[in-house]
């Protein structure tokens, strides 16, 4: 059961929390918790971390840079 997940994991890329593509995983993108409620990880492709778009927490609303 825990080997079916950790596939499904890996097969379906994250979505840039920015503009919703697909990060690639050779791309250099950050991943890391929402800083205001921590319970939702974010992730963030590198043409947005460096433009500095704004991404939004989809469980508690915080718009960061
Ligand atoms: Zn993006
Ligand atoms: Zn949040």
């Amino acid at each position: 059961m825990s080997m079916r997940l950790s596939l499904r994991e890996e097969v379906e890329p994250p979505l840039c929390s920015s503009c919703g593509k697909i990060m690639h995983p050779r791309e250099k993108g950050a991943i890391f918790n929402c800083p205001n409620c921590g319970e939702v990880t974010i992730y963030r492709d590198m043409y947005c971390r460096l433009q500095g778009v704004e991404y939004v927490c989809p469980k508690c609303g915080f718009v960061g840079p």
